[in-house]
């Protein structure tokens, strides 16, 4: 079939192209997203080279981040905690056409309490400003709007617990309810949605009850928050790759008490993200790791080795990330919707590993990567 593209969206398919590219013989998928990334991020870093650089440093690692995950058909990029509001900065450049990539949308710095998750992570970064450290209802209400004012996307907040740091427990909440409700007033208020980093079932229910749009990583989940999330159309993004990608763990040095907790969790998580399909909710693929590309790849592997089917997957992968970050629930490329795609060689249902290989990646209805010289897709 013909694909006409302009300003960024499909059209209708009578109109007249400016340019044409030939995909005779490819096949055509919506792009992949992953929907939670932290794209200049270096998770434990065992070589402390966070500790030496500064914000320029961490900007340019993100931006060959995002460049490899575009060649690899990752189109779309949620970001949910970036130092120094990095993040909106990529995703503004990439939406201007200043660089080719992928659809960025970002949280830029997460919300996290004082000795709250992400505290031991892992280092002193002293020479940028990494999350917002919030203590108590008004300062909650200033750094929503701070986020607000500085061009966030969405909200990121700790509200539980992780595998991070010995001194805190996945499954419990950190925020206050008073916190938690103005947090989620304002944020409601603004319409921006909120994502939270979040373990347990009492803080994911008190959550989805406020509106928050998704839940990352779930990993102790039961029923009842899958019944609760499901009736308020609140999203799960299970990132499985941190509990059962253990060579992955292995190799890049998690310290014991994290990569012993990661262990733990894997069938509780598992679990967690069954219920969660069992009562309808709605699923987004994200991997959490760097390098994204690479990982976000692995992650798919990860969800149909936990039992999820190929099609669930790639439509959890593509039209979820699509639908979670306001770009409509459409599984075909329907006039008005945007255009972020890949060309593959190929079917990815009965290969899943040629979409590791794109011929040719649209994003915000641009060329950014094309395996084959100009005229020649
Ligand atoms: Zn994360």
């Amino acid at each position: 079939m013909d694909l006409l593209i302009e300003n960024g969206v499909f059209q209708a398919e009578d109109g007249r192209p400016a340019d044409t590219v030939d995909g005779s013989g490819l096949t055509a998928m919506f792009g992949l997203w992953d929907c939670h990334a932290h794209a200049g991020g270096l998770m434990y870093d065992p070589d402390a080279a966070g500790y030496f650089e500064g914000a320029p440093d961490r900007t340019i690692r993100a931006g060959q981040n995002f460049r490899q995950a575009v060649e690899m058909g990752v189109t779309g990029v949620r970001c949910v905690d970036e130092a120094d509001d990095l993040d909106l900065a990529w995703g503004r450049a990439y939406q201007a056409g200043v660089f080719l990539g992928p659809r960025v949308v970002g949280a830029g710095r997460g919300i996290r309490t004082t000795g709250g998750h992400g505290t031991a992570f892992p280092r002193v970064y002293t020479q940028m400003e990494a999350e917002l450290i919030v203590d108590g209802p008004s300062a909650m209400a200033r750094a929503v709007r701070r986020q607000v004012e500085r061009g966030a996307q969405w909200i990121k907040i700790m509200l539980t617990g992780g595998l991070y740091s010995p001194h805190e427990a996945a499954s419990d909440g950190q925020f206050t309810e008073a916190e938690l409700a103005v947090l989620m007033e304002v944020a409601n208020q603004r319409r921006i949605p909120v994502a939270a980093h979040c373990g347990g079932t009492e803080p994911a229910i008190a959550f989805s009850r406020l509106g928050g749009r998704s839940i990352e990583h779930g990993y102790e989940l039961d029923e009842r928050a899958a019944e609760v999330m499901a009736r308020n159309g609140t999203w799960l993004v299970p990132t499985l790759g941190v509990t059962h990608d253990q060579e992955y763990i292995a190799a890049e040095g998690w310290p014991e008490h994290a990569a012993a907790r990661s262990r733990e969790l894997m069938p509780a998580h598992a679990a967690a993200l069954h219920a969660c399909v069992e009562a309808g909710v709605k699923v987004a693929v994200g991997a959490d790791l760097n390098p994204i590309g690479p990982r976000l790849h692995r992650e798919l592997e990860m969800l149909e080795r936990a039992g999820m089917d190929r099609r669930w997957v790639l439509h959890a992968a593509s039209v979820g990330g699509r639908e979670l970050n306001g770009l409509g629930g459409a599984s075909t490329p329907d006039p008005g919707t945007a255009a972020d795609m890949v060309l593959v060689e190929g079917n990815p249902m009965e290969s899943i590993s040629t979409l590791r290989r794109p011929v040719l990646v649209v994003a915000h209805g641009r060329v950014v990567f094309s395996r084959r010289g100009r005229g020649e897709v």
